[in-house]
């Protein structure tokens, strides 16, 4: 009989935006990867997403990571902030430059909006050279479907080309898109798995694309659900989630951990956080996570 093969160690992530503290939501999805690094043996890491300068800021990053750190929430290694990563990003657009890949784009947002969600490819053939004053780079995507198997959605394909256009892999403000820093980041970092919010389903198609053309390895893909108002809207801060208490670690754990399909015995609410965690660790099992969770937010 032949071995299996040898697969690699696991290496998940948790990425938070820092635009503003970690709401129930967030510490849901953290909460999530944690539990499916350490059960399997794993590598746990946190990466901050702020290569949005205007919308993120490093007091909300520092909270985050405080927040995390009073729920027993502790990674592995060196925190990752994509703000410190623009050399790579702009690399990365060059080799694609090179490669005849991006072009630049001038559309003003209003026509855009008036052609609707997929890209009419208007500046696609329109610049030999590089338009004065400011543009955006976009992807020129091609005519193939774009497959993967999720483990949790099962399988996924889009055709880029009718269904999202060609997208931006740099703003016109000079920003870098989030799709170009992510594949980047999760090649930079070793992931072996990226699990998220299932409100990113769709963009995994995007980042497929990009780690075939900048020959990065394909991470396996986990989406999970995400927690939602009794409207079915994504828990956020802009849909009014309030901050989690950093004060009350053991509680949010514990009520977290029931929105995971977990039952953690009553005598854990109140025990530290890391026994509550080594008890999730132990009963962890993915497959329990209950498919929505609507949760009745309070606005202030
Ligand atoms: N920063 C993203 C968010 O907060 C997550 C990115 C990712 O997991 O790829 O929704
Ligand atoms: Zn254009």
């Amino acid at each position: 009989m032949n071995p299996s093969p040898p697969t690699a160690p696991y290496r998940g992530r948790f990425a938070p935006s820092p635009t503003g503290p970690l709401h129930l939501g967030s510490l849901y999805t953290a909460l999530v990867s944690y539990c499916e690094a350490r059960s399997r043996g794993g590598t746990w890491l946190v990466r901050i997403d702020d290569v949005d300068r205007l919308r993120c800021s490093p007091a909300h990053a520092g909270d985050i990571l405080r927040t995390l750190e009073r729920h027993g929430l502790y990674w592995d290694e060196a925190v990752l902030y994509q703000s410190q990563h623009d050399e790579i990003y702009r690399a990365a657009l060059e080799l694609l430059g090179a490669d005849g890949r991006v072009f630049p784009c001038t559309c003003p947002r209003r026509e855009l909006a008036v052609s609707g969600p997929v890209y009419p490819g208007t500046c696609r053939t329109r610049y030999r050279h590089p338009p004065p004053g400011g543009y955006a780079l976009r992807l020129r995507v091609n005519e193939a479907a774009v497959g993967f198997d999720d483990r949790l959605q099962g399988r996924i394909e889009q055709n880029l080309r009718c269904e999202v256009g060609d997208f931006i892999v740099r703003r016109r403000d000079g920003i870098h898109a989030y799709h170009l820093a992510t594949v980047l980041d999760d090649a930079e970092q070793g992931i072996t798995e990226v699990l998220r919010g299932i409100d990113l389903l769709d963009s995994t198609p995007r980042q497929i694309l990009l780690q075939e053309w900048l020959g990065l390895p394909r991470p396996d893909y986990c989406h999970i659900p995400v927690l939602t108002d009794r409207g079915g809207i994504k828990l956020s801060k802009q849909a009014g989630a309030l901050p989690v208490n950093r004060d009350a670690p053991s509680e949010n754990l514990w009520i977290v951990l029931g929105l995971m399909g977990l039952s953690p015995e009553s005598t854990l609410l109140g025990a530290p956080p890391e026994e509550i965690l080594d008890w999730a660790i132990a009963h962890w099992d993915i497959r329990r996570i209950p498919p929505e969770q609507h949760i009745e937010i309070m606005t202030p």
